[in-house]
């Protein structure tokens, strides 16, 4: 942990002392202190399928039983999840600064629950079910009446309202993240592999655009290659040091 406090001294003598604009790009990797596993970590998979083959309109179409029933083992876990360290320190970074973005590619929640507010989730939300005809959306607890759910307007099925691999973003949505990231002073990327290539390319835009990128993630991702910065620990255990210091820093000059 001395090293940890170190390195954290060692990127404020790097950072500009007048910092207005700050974005937060979160993975499944802040989550993984709560309880909640990563789609890449060793507990990703669940019987025989890996996450690639279920979260997609493929598997959904072939077995949708088989796909909510996957939803609902993962929504029992998000239930009993609490926010961790890392959740509650970003609520005080967003309290701190005037302008704030948070984009979290995690769909459990907890970000709302820590307490954050301006938070974007660009790939949906779990406890929300949207319908495949009518496009209903509605908020489902857990555990679910009947598997898979059918729409209370039209009795279509119900599918979880989150963005699957081989689906598109909402462009009206990319579109407030790019505008965001365009004149962001500091970027932070949390706990994501990488592997989703969307959130890399809006990271490397910003970086592109002046933004300095700092990287928290015990292990290399994608964003690894361009970050100004690089924390390698894990999210609960180094952001709110991080923050103490840099909370300090601001103030002090
Ligand atoms: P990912 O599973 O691909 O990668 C997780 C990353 O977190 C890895 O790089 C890993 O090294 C890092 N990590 C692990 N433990 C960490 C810790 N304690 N602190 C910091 N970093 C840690 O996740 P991803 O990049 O978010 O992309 C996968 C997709 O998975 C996303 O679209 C997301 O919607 C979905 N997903 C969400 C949740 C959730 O909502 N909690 C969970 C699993 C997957
Ligand atoms: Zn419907």
């Amino acid at each position: 942990m001395a090293i940890l406090h170190k390195e954290i001294e060692d990127i404020l003598t790097q950072i500009p002392t007048k910092i207005e604009s700050v974005a937060i790009i979160t993975g499944a990797g802040i989550s993984q202190e709560s309880g909640i596993p990563t789609f890449r970590g060793a507990d990703g998979l669940w019987k025989q399928y890996k996450p690639e083959e279920l979260a997609t309109p493929y598997a959904f179409r072939k077995d949708p039983k088989l796909v909510w029933e996957w939803y609902e083992m993962r929504r029992q876990i998000i239930k009993k999840a609490n926010p961790n360290p890392a959740h509650y320190t970003l609520v005080e970074m967003e309290e701190f600064f005037e302008n704030f973005l948070l984009v979290t590619q995690n769909v459990d929640g907890l970000h709302e629950k820590a307490g954050s507010k301006n938070i974007i989730e660009i790939h949906g939300n779990i406890w929300r079910a949207r319908c495949t005809n009518c496009n209903h959306k509605e908020f489902l607890n857990t555990p679910l009446q009947e598997i898979p759910p059918r729409c209370i307007n039209c009795n279509s099925l119900m599918r979880p309202d989150v963005l699957w691999f081989g689906e598109n973003y909402d462009v009206e949505t990319l579109s407030i993240v790019q505008e965001f990231f365009q004149k962001v002073d500091l970027l932070f990327v949390i706990g994501s592999s990488g592997q989703v290539s969307v959130p890399v390319y809006l990271a490397k835009e910003a970086h592109l655009n002046g933004a300095i990128v700092i990287e928290i993630n015990p292990d290399f991702s994608s964003y690894s290659h361009f970050a100004d910065f690089i924390l390698r620990y894990k999210a609960a255990e180094s952001l709110p040091v991080l923050w103490k210091y840099l909370k300090e820093y601001l103030q002090k000059n």
